[in-house]
């Protein structure tokens, strides 16, 4: 097998793994190839002058990455606690702020998203501007919608039209809409964040922390009775845990007034369509609730 292919199928078992809620993953590789041959006691002396004092054997350190990885004073004060780690636990969206008492009325819903939009700009908040952006992707769908899906983040079909969902990914889930009833139209459709990773690599904490407000607000406004959400990027985000896809797949959550369900992203059944079935059992207990009938098949 080439390298390449090697790459692709690794690749695509680590995005199966995160669509199963699995995203902490660490490379053990051998630890002694970081490290340099110099003890990491403290001592009075600089770790950097016992760097000069026993400089590594070349051959081991010909890549810089991993000579800079090796040349960190060891005694360097530990900050990590001060800064949140991309496995941080992240906040529900609950937590950003109260949910109004008041409702936005139905003819405003539309303007006050508008609204939304406008304070979002052309956004430099988070890592996501610089890495090849090249559209917003707001959100799309009726802002008096009593069902919202959430997915994680524009891929490059949605980057490149403004409008969430509408790639092969997209197709699934309007085919999943058609499938309970009701036309896409009819339902608001979001994502975590609303620019597109860089290789559709999953967002980072920062990036999805930061964008969520935005979220908020359009939650907030749409006020939905349920939320989808699609996968275990959006579920982790909007509900503020961190648990495997199949425990959160089994019950109703809620956030910001609205009942959640969680199912597979269309991306993850595109993959694997045997877990169609159990998808289709997540969206009937969503219909249940809202008391939507599949349409009879022809
Ligand atoms: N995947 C997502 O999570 N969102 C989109 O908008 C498209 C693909």
């Amino acid at each position: 097998m080439s390298t390449g292919d090697l790459e692709r199928q690794l690749g695509a078992y680590v995005e199966y793994l995160r669509d199963m809620g699995v995203y902490d993953l660490f490379h053990r590789g051998d630890p002694t190839v970081l490290l340099p041959e110099v003890s990491l006691e403290k001592s009075s002396e600089s770790a950097q002058s016992k760097l000069t004092e026993t400089p590594p054997a070349p051959s081991r350190f010909a890549d810089p990455v991993q000579h800079l990885a090796a040349a960190s004073p060891p005694d360097f004060p530990d900050i990590s606690s001060e800064f949140p780690s991309p496995m941080a636990k992240p906040p529900s969206l609950d937590a950003l702020a109260p949910l109004p008492t008041l409702r936005i009325p139905a003819a405003d819903r539309l303007a006050a998203l508008e609204s939304i939009r406008a304070d979002i700009g052309d956004c430099t908040r988070c890592p996501l501007a610089y890495a090849g952006r090249k559209t917003i992707v707001f959100g799309d769908g009726d802002p008096n919608a009593r069902l919202m899906f959430v997915g994680e983040g524009p891929g490059a079909d949605e980057d490149a039209s403004g409008l969430p969902f509408v790639g092969r990914a997209g197709q699934l889930l309007n085919n999943m809409i058609a499938a309970m009833g009701l036309k896409r139209e009819e339902v608001y459709i979001a994502n975590i964040v609303k620019c597109r990773p860089p290789g559709n690599r999953t967002p980072e904490f920062i990036e999805a922390t930061t964008c969520s407000q935005f979220l908020a607000r359009q939650i907030d406004v749409v006020r939905p009775e349920v939320i989808v959400a699609l996968g275990a990027t959006a579920a982790t985000y909007l509900l503020g845990v961190k648990q495997s896809l199949a425990s959160l797949r089994s019950h109703w959550h809620t956030v910001r007034g609205a009942k959640v369900a969680v199912t597979y992203h269309p991306a993850f059944l595109l993959r694997d369509p045997r877990q169609k079935a159990e998808a289709w059992k997540d969206l009937q207990r969503v219909m249940a609730e809202m008391g939507l009938v599949a349409p009879k098949r022809s």
